[in-house]
């Protein structure tokens, strides 16, 4: 029972502190490299880093989950969905809306397309285009 207490009187070492990075930093990270390969040679940072390890799973197992009634949550839930929607927070709706104006601008431009096709202004110019494309077939 003892050992670890007498490992925890070794001789201090500067990295010790920094040593909890272990448990956040991404294996790719070079303090994260640094780091492990120091933890693996020194006895105090490996003592550290076994400590911060059992604290950080502890804390995961009694942090108790937040328990909030059905009606509550739904009050909750809509009233934040009603704030967002005051705000002009909710980007989802923003987007839709964006999206939405976009697809009637499309389909405006689109009509507009077709009822410029068979417009008396067209129709005049496919006739004088049938007109002439007669004409030059047979003249030429
Ligand atoms: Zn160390």
């Amino acid at each position: 029972m003892k050992e670890p207490f007498r490992r925890e009187e070794l001789s201090p070492c500067i990295h010790t502190k920094n040593i909890y990075a272990l448990l956040d930093l991404g294996k790719r990270d070079a303090m994260y490299n640094f780091l492990s390969t120091h933890e693996k040679k020194c006895v105090r940072c490996s003592s550290q880093l076994q400590k911060y390890k059992e604290e950080n799973l502890a804390a995961k197992v009694f942090i108790p989950k937040p328990f909030m009634p059905k009606d509550l949550r739904e009050t909750f839930s809509g009233e934040l969905a009603e704030l967002f929607r005051v705000a002009g927070l909710n980007e989802i709706e923003n987007q839709k809306k964006k999206i939405k104006a976009g697809l009637l601008s499309l389909d405006h431009l689109g009509e507009t397309y077709i009822n410029n096709l068979f417009s008396k202004n067209m129709i005049r110019v496919y006739a004088f285009a049938l007109i002439a494309f007669i004409g030059l077939r047979f003249l030429t």
